[in-house]
């Protein structure tokens, strides 16, 4: 699932309408690699979270950040999906 399919109101205006599937913050950081995060997107939590790795201590918190704000939102994803990209971005960084 991308940004476009969880868009909230919150980010509606901000968001591409239907021409594309690539949210701006995941967009922003194929440039800059500290760029934004969009907690309604899974690559973006994704990417949260595996940016703290390989510091577990503080990725487990990105985590729970997340969790908190799937729970809060009515998203299309859950923390299992996160926590398999998550797995896939450290992986492939080896
Ligand atoms: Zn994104």
């Amino acid at each position: 699932m991308t940004c476009e399919s969880a868009t909230s109101s919150l980010f509606a205006k901000t968001e591409p309408s239907g021409a594309s599937d690539v949210c701006p913050a995941c967009e922003a950081s194929k440039f800059k690699p500290s760029g934004l995060y969009h907690l309604d997107c899974l690559a973006c939590c994704a990417r949260l979270v595996a940016s703290a790795y390989p510091n577990r201590r503080a990725a487990s918190a990105m985590m729970a950040v997340v969790k908190r704000h799937i729970a809060r939102s009515a998203l299309t994803f859950g923390p299992a999906d996160v926590t398999e990209s998550v797995r896939q971005l450290v992986e492939k960084r080896r």
